[in-house]
């Protein structure tokens, strides 16, 4: 066997692992009766799956949520479903938490399937014009990162690296309904209320059962505490990511249905420690300015206690900035032009 045949067969071994793997991780099971988790694999490291919710509702289920659009990802959703003898026919309303790809990736074929309506937020924008549109999209990004102090080499390798990256969605759909406020989802275990809860993403809601104290959280409150904000659609997104946990904390949940990771209990405890970690990071980021005015690419490794690298830094850096906002909105910090770059100092 020849050394390339060889490295062949080890490539194609490593992706047969890799899929077998994002198999095991796949599984759909009942948490209540009425009421299944089917957890859906991902490619992403640090997050290997995702949650969505198959709810009975007459003779059919209302699905949360889709998974994101991979090869095989659809496949992957029907041997769920059927681990909990559910086909995707059944579908009679697919709702999604928010427009991120592994909530909304696979809106458009299981619509196509199942022949049922989508419902979501309508401050989608976030999204449907990144899908739309990826160059301007990475443009704005680029733009960030110029005014966040990276240089244009780095920005070179960030936009050569993000072109190559799937979008994880199928196909950019409009919703057939305005997930808002007033919107009821009727479901065997009763009818679940919508709150909007922004911050993680501009078009992201929760799902309230009152009866049952059942709380469909997406991504704003996980049971593993990990912060993401939307940066650049909305003037302070961390501001109203704690004023969405205000919004579900007076809910008084019994049990979250989160976008990763087990159901768990003691939602208040968990709402709790994301206050206190989003006031530790602004705590640290106005901190590191006391000494000199700083740009986000300078404050932002202090910050999270690592160095930026070029997969990292897209992530920190805007959440950095998205504190810097928030201190902004507060008369804490400002900004002035260096260059092409933000220079961030105390008020
Ligand atoms: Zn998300
Ligand atoms: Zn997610």
């Amino acid at each position: 066997m020849s050394v390339r045949a060889g490295a062949g067969l080890g490539a194609a071994a490593n992706i047969v692992r890799r899929v077998s793997r994002q198999r095991e991780l796949g599984r759909g099971e009942r948490v209540i009766p009425g009421l299944w988790r089917l957890r859906l694999p991902l490619p992403w490291p640090g997050v290997p799956h995702c949650n969505a919710w198959a709810i009975a509702s007459g003779s059919g289920i209302v699905l949360v949520d889709t998974g994101m659009h991979q090869p095989d990802s659809l496949a992957q959703l029907e041997r769920e479903l059927d681990q909990v003898n559910l086909r995707l026919e059944h579908v009679r309303l697919l709702a999604c938490t928010h427009a991120h790809s592994d909530h909304w990736g696979q809106a458009a074929p299981i619509r196509d399937r199942a022949g049922c309506k989508l419902w979501m937020h309508p401050n989608h924008e976030h999204a449907i014009r990144t899908a739309e549109d990826p160059e301007l999209a990475l443009a704005r990004r680029i733009e960030v990162g110029r005014q966040s102090g990276v240089s244009e080499d780095a920005l070179g390798r960030y936009a050569d690296r993000t072109r190559a990256l799937p979008s994880g969605i199928a196909r950019v759909i409009e919703p057939d309904r305005s997930l808002v406020p007033g919107v009821e989802i009727e479901t065997d275990l009763g009818p679940w209320t919508v709150y909007e809860t922004p911050g993680h993403s501009p078009s992201h809601v929760c799902l309230f059962q009152r009866e049952r104290r059942l709380l469909i959280s997406g991504d704003h409150v996980l049971g593993r505490i990990s912060l993401f904000y939307d940066y650049g659609w909305s003037p302070d997104p961390v501001g109203e990511f704690l004023s969405s946990l205000n919004t579900v904390d007076e809910l008084d949940a019994r049990l979250a249905l989160s976008g990763h990771g087990r159901p768990f209990v003691d939602v208040h405890g968990h709402i709790d420690a994301n206050r206190k970690l989003v006031a530790e990071r602004l705590a640290a980021v106005a901190a590191s300015l006391e000494r000199e005015p700083k740009t986000a690419l300078q404050i932002s490794p202090g910050v999270y206690g690592e160095p930026l690298t070029e997969y990292n830094a897209g992530w920190l850096l805007s959440q950095t900035l998205c504190y810097l906002r928030h201190l902004e909105q507060q008369g804490r910090v400002h900004h002035e032009p260096d260059g092409v770059a933000e220079l961030w100092a105390l008020a």
